[in-house]
């Protein structure tokens, strides 16, 4: 792969920019990368591991003379942060960012944009439980999609670029509306979160099963509710405001449904239970099949520690 821009700065050095800086290298994309974060702990760490190419102390500094500027902040400081590197940015350069959530982030973002600044928003749908500047790692984006949200009228150069940066980096790239993303992640990533987050709340609630117990019979299926109620809560929490119409439909949807299956279990409507269960296991064969996830059992973590 050959370099696609000069400059890159990154703004917020935590999971999701520290693992972009180590694929970036990977496949040596970028000419030099540099970054800022809020707080002196992360930008000390970020230097002493030697996460980006140079550190600086403000995202003012950070994006003078960029090509790519990445916005990886909560959703909620996508604002502050756009107000504060918009009079600093290169004329033609392109501003893009992985916020979770879409429309409130254009929103956010854009008016801050000066005209000959190409702002095109993404989200890569790659994470972990894990942050901070010490979390990344240079495989995160192998085989996982990323979603670019072109504006209408987007410079095709700068989209062509952005593109290639993404699957060099080994995501595959997809193009997708702002508001159908917001509902779509609503679906697949944002309700499922919030209710592993009630789920492990409820277990910690309920007095009869003791935590000893919660957490040594863990592995029949509520280990992975613990693994993803393990989430940045910051990061979550600004999820959830900044989508929550999406969020709210669907979690009513889903309300719906657990009423219904409530309700089979109560009246003993086996047929009821029997044909949901063979609905879902399809949906889970469709995500193996597309490639993105493991069919070994217990994710695969059977036989080791
Ligand atoms: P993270 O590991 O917690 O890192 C966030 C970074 O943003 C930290 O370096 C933090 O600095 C910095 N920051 C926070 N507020 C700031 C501000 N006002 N100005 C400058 N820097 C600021 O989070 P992450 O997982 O990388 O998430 C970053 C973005 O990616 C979020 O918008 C999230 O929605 C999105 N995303 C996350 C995932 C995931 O699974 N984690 C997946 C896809 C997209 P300090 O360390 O100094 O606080």
């Amino acid at each position: 792969m050959s370099i696609i821009y000069d400059r890159v700065a990154l703004i917020g050095l935590g999971l999701i920019a520290g693992s972009m800086s180590l694929a970036m290298r990977r496949a040596g994309l970028a000419g030099r990368i540099v970054g800022t974060a809020r707080s002196a702990e992360t930008r000390a760490v970020a230097r002493e591991i030697g996460l980006v190419d140079e550190v600086f102390e403000t995202a003012a500094e950070a994006v003078k003379g960029a090509d790519l500027v990445v916005l990886a902040v909560p959703v909620g400081a996508m604002a502050s942060v756009a107000r504060e590197i918009g009079p600093h940015l290169k004329p033609g350069a392109t501003v893009t960012d992985v916020g979770s959530v879409k429309r409130a982030v254009i929103r956010a973002v854009a008016p801050h944009m000066p005209r000959g600044v190409h702002f095109i928003p993404g989200h890569p749908l790659a994470g972990t439980e894990h942050s901070g500047p010490r979390s990344g790692f240079a495989e995160l984006f192998d085989n996982r999609f990323c979603i670019l949200l072109p504006p209408e009228g987007v410079d095709a150069g700068a989209l062509a670029d952005l593109r290639t940066l993404w699957q060099g980096m080994g995501a595959n790239v997809e193009e997708m509306d702002p508001d159908h993303h917001d509902l779509v992640l609503a679906v697949t990533s944002h309700a499922p979160h919030l209710i592993a987050y009630t789920m492990v709340g409820v277990a910690d609630d309920l007095r009869r099963v003791t935590d000893k117990e919660v957490i040594k019979y863990s592995a029949a299926g509520f280990r992975d509710f613990t693994r993803i109620a393990a989430s940045d809560p910051t990061m979550w929490r600004d999820v959830f405001l900044n989508n929550k119409d999406a969020t709210l439909e669907i979690l009513g949807r889903f309300t719906e449904e657990l009423f219904a299956l409530q309700r089979a279990i109560r009246t003993g409507d086996g047929d009821y239970l029997f044909e949901y269960f063979t609905r879902t296991r399809n949906i889970r064969r469709g995500i193996i099949e597309a490639g993105q996830d493991t069919d070994a059992p217990d994710f695969g973590r059977i036989g080791k520690a």
